[in-house]
């Protein structure tokens, strides 16, 4: 585990010299003290990752030369998977498997920011035809300079890889700040792109606490792009320190998603599909469907299946062999979903399944998978995000009441809909106000397709070639053409 924070292709002591420690949540024990990086550091990063765009080599590499190390990225994480991923369940809780998915995906990503760099090259611009003959005009694409990615802990290096990848694809350079809680295989990152050959100051690594290191870097005028994933009252203080500077920036926030379940769906698909969609990373998941809504007729014996099956989930240290459902990734968190369940019962929520500490693991912020049924429409576990493992389920009379249910919220990341119907599905999937719609499933997700929400779940999107433009400016050359003499 490293103690240093990455800047300039070199390991680091921060200037003040602090730490903070990392907790494994399915022992509360400190596993490590890591460095907290602080305003004098993350000065130090830009200035780096200025550098190295201003007059360095990386902005003006072909797509290949930078497709290429990129690639090299991706190798050392596959390679190094199973190292990488425990240091993510020590992290973050999340059962092995799952981490090594996760790593995968990651390597996943970087391979294919490698192919969209190399398209770069293929297409250098592209002609635009103009109304007027004596002009011309084309459009050409350029890295948008230096990049302050700020992350959250749920998906620690798979979150990484969502903006490094097509950050460095790009040609942009970084300054990654990862979450508090999980820094573990994101300062192990530093060492990867040292090995894959990543010239010094590309990517600079600053771990620290969010307004120690976060709020110094959103605010730093020597970065020209912030992207964020996190929460909304974070996103909107990123948003305000962008503005300050008129930074171009891109947000990726909560979700509260529904998932809208006919009573002609196949009951034992719906509830492994709703399991999934909710108890998947202990549903510290920003799309994770939060809210069932299920066709009156079907809703007694789905709710029953439903509570017989998440009782079956097996529960305990990420280690284990067997687990399906880690504990919740910190003391704090723990503390918001318990708290927010008591709040859901005073408001007069049923617990219809879970809710309590698991018999038999005393140690850890374990939690049972929770079902809350029989919550008003306006209350705060049916309207808030809860990122924890709380579902909660509700009836609804026909498709206009359920699209209207699932509409009603501030967020719009997500939202599924399960139907033996097709031409149903597809008028329900038009119908959510959402950037994200699964038919017939929950979750996938797949690092071609783009990724982002309506409303207050952000703005932009990630992955795909929507990731690659988020660090592209658009540049037009227009040419009067003549045959005069200049
Ligand atoms: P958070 O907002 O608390 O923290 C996110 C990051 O911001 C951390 O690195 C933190 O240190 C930093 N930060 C905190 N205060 C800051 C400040 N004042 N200035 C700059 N940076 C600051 O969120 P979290 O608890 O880490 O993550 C959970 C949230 O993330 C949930 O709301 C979840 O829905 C969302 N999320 C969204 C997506 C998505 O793709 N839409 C993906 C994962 C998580």
């Amino acid at each position: 585990m490293r103690e240093q924070l990455f800047i300039d292709g070199k390991w680091v002591s921060p200037a003040k010299g602090g730490t903070f420690v990392v907790i494994d949540p399915a022992t509360e024990e400190v596993v490590h003290h890591a460095p907290a990086g602080t305003a004098e550091d993350i000065d130090a990063a830009v200035q780096a990752a200025r550098r190295a765009f201003d007059k360095g080599p990386w902005p003006k590499m072909s797509g290949r030369e930078r497709a290429a190390v990129l690639r090299h990225i991706s190798d050392i994480i596959l390679a190094r998977k199973h190292d990488l991923a425990r240091l993510e369940v020590i992290d973050n809780g999340k059962p092995m498997p799952e981490a090594v998915w996760d790593m995968e995906d990651t390597a996943g990503c970087f391979a294919f920011y490698a192919g969209l760099a190399e398209e770069l090259d293929d297409k250098p611009e592209e002609t635009i035809a103009l109304s007027e003959p004596r002009f011309s005009s084309k459009v050409v694409r350029e890295p948008i300079g230096v990049a302050g990615a700020i992350i959250p802990w749920n998906y620690p290096l798979l979150m990484a890889s969502w903006k490094v990848a097509p950050a460095l694809a790009a040609g942009c350079t970084l300054v990654l700040k990862p979450s508090e809680l999980t820094p573990l295989t994101a300062l192990e990152l530093g060492a990867i792109v040292t090995e894959a050959g990543l010239p010094a100051g590309v990517l600079n690594i600053v771990t620290g606490l969010g307004p120690e290191a976060g709020q110094p870097l959103s605010e730093h005028s020597g970065v020209d792009k912030l992207a964020f994933t996190g929460s909304v009252p974070t996103g909107a203080k990123i948003m305000a320190a962008a503005a300050r500077d008129i930074k171009n920036v891109s947000l990726e926030l909560g979700g509260k998603s529904p998932f809208v379940v006919f009573a002609d769906s196949d009951i034992e698909k719906a509830v492994e599909w709703i399991l999934f969609g909710i108890f998947w990373n202990q549903g510290q998941v920003c799309s994770a469907t939060s809210r069932v809504l299920v066709e009156e007729s079907l809703y007694p014996t789905l709710l029953e299946r439903l509570v017989a099956e998440a009782a079956k989930i097996r529960i305990g240290n990420g280690l284990d062999e067997g687990t399906l459902l880690g504990p919740l990734v910190s003391k704090g968190q723990y503390d918001k979903v318990l708290a927010a369940i008591e709040r859901g019962k005073a408001e007069g929520a049923t617990v219809a399944g879970g809710g309590e500490r698991p018999a038999g693991l005393d140690t850890g912020y374990f939690l049972e998978p929770t079902i809350l049924t029989d919550m008003a429409e306006d209350s705060f576990v049916w309207k808030e995000e809860i990122f924890g493992p709380v579902v909660c389920v509700k009836p609804f009379k026909d498709e206009a009441d359920a699209i209207r249910m699932a509409n009603d919220s501030r967020f719009g990341l997500a939202a599924a809909v399960m139907s033996k119907d097709k031409a149903r599905c597809e008028r329900v999937a038009r119908a959510f106000r959402a950037g994200i719609v699964w038919i017939n499933c929950s979750q996938p997700t797949f690092t071609e397709a783009p990724w982002g929400g309506y409303k207050q779940s952000g703005i932009g999107r990630e992955l795909g070639r929507w990731g690659l433009s988020n660090y592209l400016e658009v540049k037009q050359i227009t040419s009067f053409n003549s045959d005069e003499p200049w």
